[in-house]
């Protein structure tokens, strides 16, 4: 298994696989192709059916134009038999041919493949590659402690959180979705009885990063850029609730970054290839067991809280309205937030009797998102998208 650094990856949203991945792509060809008069870019799959809502064509864009060159991209929906549902080919043409060329699938967390290279060198340094092997691994050795680099994901996510409570307005991409953070933080008049303060706090700190991500700024994947704001918020919430120490949030984001691994290695952690499971249901279940280790919960309660926290997240879909990352992703986020929580409250009591281990979750999503249509798989051709534009004859 890899680092946890391979899940935390500090960039801009609104999308790990959509343009983390495809811009990362692009600079690795640019740098290798330096003299094209300019570049041509094929989208296929979901980056073809939502590249532009998660705004892909600017990501590439910008990257051709640091080197002064132009990056002319194309949609490819009909093509549908794929390596990987985020595939994309990149040439370099000059004098009007075609000098070189790179097929590179973006396979989640803003992680590439390239067809004909091995895999990312990014350090396999665990051997261990299940829940229950680092369970016992941790049981008696314990795991070399990386907080130099969990401090800078912490900071960032915080800054994310303060950011998108101070900032109003309309998110960009046409769908006139206004930032509910600011809002939802304020509202400390109403009657916290029926709407509870914790309810309101961490949802509010979940729309301030999934907000901010919508809107092109800073966060951390954790496992995705679409499901970036589940961990910050209950990691938040709790930190000023019960005054945890940063270096307890740095244990907390490493095991978190384990199980998000594990899904990564054992399953995926990519929209386009599994669904929301894969990202919302990994960030829910990523959350859980940080809060768990925070209250610090033996290793068993550890994986029965990850493991609940993905169990009901089983099954679900991702269709974004317009291809934007938006509806349902923002309140998604802040859902499986709260989610989290409960998660951990019934690990509390009830890890004893469990019969499902996290491994078993793990597998299941990933079988369940291989059954699903790939009208369900970040294509945005099917479930609320589908309505939706049926409803507004396509337009916002
Ligand atoms: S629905 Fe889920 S998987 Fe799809 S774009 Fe939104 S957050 Fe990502």
């Amino acid at each position: 298994m890899k680092s946890i650094k391979d899940i935390y990856k500090i960039g801009k949203g609104p999308s790990s696989s959509h343009t983390m991945g495809p811009a990362a792509a692009m600079e690795i060809f640019v740098r290798e192709n330096p003299d094209a008069d300019h570049y041509e870019v094929t989208l296929f799959g979901s980056l073809a059916d939502t590249g532009e809502g998660h705004g892909t064509d600017k990501a590439i864009s910008m990257v051709a134009a640091s080197v002064g060159k132009e990056a002319h991209i194309s949609i490819n929906t009909a093509d549908r038999d794929l390596p990987h549902e985020n595939t994309l080919d990149i040439y370099a043409v000059k004098d009007g041919s075609i000098t070189a060329k790179m097929r590179v699938m973006s396979v989640g967390g803003g992680d590439i493949e390239i067809e004909g290279r091995p895999s990312s060198p990014l350090l396999e340094i665990y051997k261990e590659k299940s829940f229950t092997e680092i369970a016992e691994y941790c049981k008696h050795e314990g795991r070399e402690e990386i907080y130099a680099f969990l401090a800078k994901v912490w900071d960032t996510m915080k800054d994310a959180i303060h950011r998108g409570l101070t900032t109003s307005g309309i998110l960009p991409g046409g769908l006139e979705v206004e930032r509910k953070a600011q809002y939802l933080y304020n509202q400390r008049h109403i009657d916290e009885r029926q709407v509870t303060r914790e309810n309101r706090l961490v949802c509010s700190y979940a729309f301030a990063v999934s907000e901010e991500n919508a809107d092109n700024g800073t966060i951390v994947t954790a496992p995705t850029c679409g499901a970036c704001a589940v961990l910050p918020a209950v990691l938040k919430y709790m930190q000023e609730k019960h005054g945890f120490s940063d270096e307890q949030i740095y244990r907390a984001l490493a095991v978190a970054g384990i199980v998000g691994n594990l899904v990564k290695t054992n399953a995926s952690i990519s929209g386009a290839e599994c669904g929301c499971q894969a990202e919302v249901g990994t960030a829910c279940s990523m959350a859980a067991a940080a809060l768990a280790e925070l209250f610090e919960m033996g290793i068993d309660q550890i994986e029965y809280a990850a493991e609940v926290a993905f169990e009901h997240h089983l099954g679900l879909t991702c269709d974004p309205l317009c291809g934007l990352v938006q509806i349902p992703c923002i309140e998604r986020n802040a859902v499986a937030a709260m989610r989290a929580i409960n998660a951990v409250n019934l690990a509390n009591f009830l890890s004893g009797s469990r019969k499902i281990s996290l491994d078993m979750v793990i597998e299941t999503m990933y079988e369940t998102g291989k059954d699903m249509s790939h009208l369900y798989r970040e294509t945005s051709a099917g479930g609320l998208a589908k309505l939706y534009k049926g409803k507004t004859n396509g337009k916002n």
